[in-house]
């Protein structure tokens, strides 16, 4: 996976791009990451990359052109064919789905904007999709794009300890994951449901899906009315609906 980024700060990914499943990603090549500074590639005497909007109003705009120039100089790196993403609250929601869309292609870059946002005309013309992380406005798309390139990784064959942690994660099934336990048995008086000290697998898988079904049905109702479940999921959802109406 390549990741390329755009931004007017990149020291800001400094440490974020050390440490774990991302730190691990890079130092073994399975991910890498490049960036390109608007700021070397302004063409203004002043190498101004923001300015006033037009129509008047509050901050700065980011100027098309020396992200323009900075897109270009990354796909004569990497190939035209480079799908850029434009990271911005009036994006897309970005999801499991789209993440793993993202791993499909293989090369990304981010753009990540800054002040009130980017010229419309760099957007409408050399943008291939906008993602938002959030309903709520950022001071700027880098934390988007850490949050990008942390889901991403995830997905990333070879990554993660267990072949198939992502898969159990939340969202891969249209559901929440079921909750985890770790040692001791007891802690503070309470203790680990006796299934899953029980050793039989079925019996801890059947108890992992009514758990997820259960938590799912309760958070996050919305992710049910798009999943279509098995006649074993409807059950522990309508059990779940009687109690409720009990
Ligand atoms: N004035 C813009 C608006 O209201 O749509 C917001 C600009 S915001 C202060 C500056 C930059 O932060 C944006 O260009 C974008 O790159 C990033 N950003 C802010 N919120 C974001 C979100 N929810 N998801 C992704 N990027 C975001």
């Amino acid at each position: 996976m390549w990741v390329g980024i755009i931004s007017l700060f990149p020291e800001i990914f400094g440490p974020f791009l050390k440490f774990g499943v991302i730190g691990r990603g890079r130092h073994s090549g399975l991910i890498k990451i490049d960036f390109w500074n608007p700021r070397d590639f302004s063409d203004d005497p002043k190498g101004a990359v923001d300015d006033k909007p037009y129509g008047g109003g509050p901050g700065m705009v980011m100027k098309a052109q020396p992200i323009f120039s900075a897109i270009e100089a990354a796909k004569e790196e990497r190939g035209s064919d480079l799908h850029v993403v434009y990271l911005s609250p009036q994006g897309s929601p970005l999801n499991q789905n789209v993440l793993k869309g993202f791993l499909e292609k293989r090369n990304i870059l981010l753009v990540c904007g800054r002040y009130e946002g980017i010229d419309e005309r760099l957007i409408e013309h050399a943008v291939d999709e906008q993602i938002s992380i959030g309903d709520y406005v950022l001071s700027g798309g880098e934390t988007a794009a850490m949050v990008v390139i942390d889901g991403v990784s995830r997905f990333v064959p070879g990554l993660l300890g267990g072949e198939t942690s992502a898969h159990d994660d939340s969202f891969s099934d249209g559901l929440l994951e079921y909750p985890q336990y770790t040692r001791p048995v007891t802690w503070a008086g309470h203790s680990v449901p006796d299934i899953l000290l029980s050793g039989d697998h079925q019996k801890i898988a059947d108890w992992r899906k009514t758990e997820s079904i259960d938590r799912t049905s309760k958070r996050r109702p919305d992710l049910l009315k798009s999943r279509t479940l098995t006649e074993k999921e409807r059950k522990v959802l309508n059990k779940n609906i009687e109690m409720s109406n009990e």
